[in-house]
């Protein structure tokens, strides 16, 4: 006889292709479809943003609170794309301008309240199940905004098993406690080993604490975030879970149904069997943005402009390359003073330096398509998947050395390339001469268009999929519940 599927609830404040501000949501969105054949059917747990109730049609109520933290609400059941969602409904804390954490470039005041709702109701399904009688046999909590699902279950004396994992320590859910009570949290509880973190509360501090298990989304960035330079204040309770056993590094994996270069209908389809039609994606790149053709290599950037993913050492040495025949575009939106710099740069080279600001999932397909290469300068990378999808359409990462860049590429070394393992171009020392030695590498293996095309083909030929992973996570979920 067929066993039951078992059950998980995945609960996030993102999740693809419904809401979407980084790597969170594709992980979120991804990993459910892997999970359903190894024996885990998955239901995601997330607010119902404005407009998100008209996009996905048809739903179901099957959970209601008169009075979640100050307003009524209900969870609301539906199928989209592939996907069995719980949306979160409550007017009062999501229904509003701005996007999932910040209006107008700040927080929304009250994102604490609002993420701990999410928890708070994620616990309540848990333990007394929805109105559609299912209830789950595993809680998987997703960073900070999902931190306090864990320790809900807790203090309602649940046995309900957690996994917590962190995407990127350095968001930890802040807040001072004369807001504990509000929130449902117990007083006591407020200390250093657990709720209490610096005199504040950290929801994410607190998920580390109470969770059944930990993990984090590539093995590196695990070790890592035992280290002060990368825990972010975090490194002691990480390690304390360490020490015991309970903290995996699980790689992230990509959908390779949405990032597939011979199917995707933004472009000139090829695989790895057959990359020629990347020259065409090429061309239309630099045509898009009215570059002249490089004789070095097309690089692209699709990212958040911030600090951590190194834009400055960008600043710093995009010159240097577009001078020795390398042109880039970038994509993305964030620091004001990036989107500045990096408006100076485009005037400066307008034959070599292409610039969209904004989101724009679209083009980020044409970008990876299009390019011989992307640039991952980030300083710290809990997984990183710009790198991965840059594999899947051969176009050769060039990342730092950290996190799951180091997990996930091959340097470009002589031995690497005489063995056929190379599949891009990593460095150790994460400033801006260590990005531009790696840069000049790139620009003089591309004036060897065979050891080129040898390496793209490598990249193309990496397995980037769920397969793996997913199959730890069930492992994991199964001695969770055994
Ligand atoms: P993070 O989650 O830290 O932002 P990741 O590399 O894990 O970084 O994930 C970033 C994801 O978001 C990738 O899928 C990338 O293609 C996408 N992305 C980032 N910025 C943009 C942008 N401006 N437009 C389109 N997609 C973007």
């Amino acid at each position: 006889m067929a066993q039951r599927l078992r059950r998980v609830l995945s609960v996030a404040s993102e999740c693809a292709p419904l809401v979407k501000t980084g790597g969170l949501a594709d992980v979120v969105g991804a990993l459910p479809a892997a999970l359903e054949p190894l024996g885990w059917r998955t239901r995601i747990l997330m607010p119902a943003y404005p407009g998100l109730l008209e996009r996905v049609g048809r739903t179901r109520r099957i959970w209601r609170d008169e009075d979640l933290f100050g307003g009524p609400a209900t969870v609301r059941s539906c199928h989209f794309e592939g996907l069995d969602l719980l949306l979160l409904d409550a007017p009062h804390l999501y229904d509003r301008p701005g996007g999932p954490y910040v209006v107008d470039g700040h927080d929304h005041h009250d994102n604490h309240v609002r993420f701990a709702a999410l928890s708070w109701v994620a616990a309540r399904i848990a333990i007394d199940g929805t109105s559609d009688k299912w209830r789950p046999d595993v809680v998987h909590a997703h960073d900070w905004q999902a931190g306090l699902v864990p320790s809900y279950l807790k203090y309602a004396g649940s046995r309900v098993p957690t996994l917590l994992t962190i995407h990127n320590i350095a968001f930890q859910g802040i807040f001072g406690p004369d807001q504990l009570d509000a929130l449902h949290l117990p007083t006591w509880d407020f200390h250093p080993e657990a709720l209490e973190y610096h005199s504040l509360v950290s929801t994410l501090k607190a998920g580390l604490v109470h969770a059944s298990r930990i993990s984090t989304v590539s093995p590196s960035y695990a070790q890592e975030l035992t280290r002060e330079e990368f825990g972010f204040g975090l490194q002691g309770v990480v390690t304390m879970r360490r020490d015991r056993g309970e903290l995996s590094g699980i790689l992230n994996g990509i959908d390779t149904e949405v990032w597939n270069p011979a199917t995707d209908p933004q472009i000139n389809n090829y695989d790895a069997a057959d990359p020629a039609a990347k020259a065409a994606n090429r061309q239309a790149l630099l045509n898009e943005f009215s570059l002249a053709e490089p004789s070095g290599p097309l690089a692209v950037v699709v990212t958040r402009l911030t600090h951590q993913k190194g834009v400055d050492l960008l600043l710093e040495k995009l010159p240097v390359f577009i001078e020795s025949g390398g042109a880039v575009v970038v994509l993305g939106s964030g620091d004001p003073g990036y989107e500045y710099a990096l408006g100076e740069l485009a005037a400066r080279y307008p034959q070599s330096v292409g610039l969209h600001i904004g989101y724009d999932e679209q083009l980020s397909h044409r970008m990876y398509a299009g390019a011989d290469l992307v640039l991952v300068p980030s300083r710290f990378e809990p997984c990183g998947l710009t790198q991965l999808i840059g594999l899947r359409y051969g176009a050769i990462p060039l990342v730092a050395a950290t996190g799951g860049l180091r997990d996930t590429v091959v340097d470009a070394t002589p031995e690497h390339l005489a063995d056929g393992t190379a599949t891009g171009f990593t460095f150790s020392d994460i400033d801006a001469g260590g990005l531009g030695f790696a840069l000049g590498r790139s620009v003089d293996l591309y004036k060897d268009q065979a050891a080129w095309a040898q390496l793209r083909s490598q990249a193309l030929n990496t397995p980037v999929d769920w397969g793996t992973s997913a199959a730890v996570y069930a492992r994991l979920f199964t001695e969770l519940v055994s």
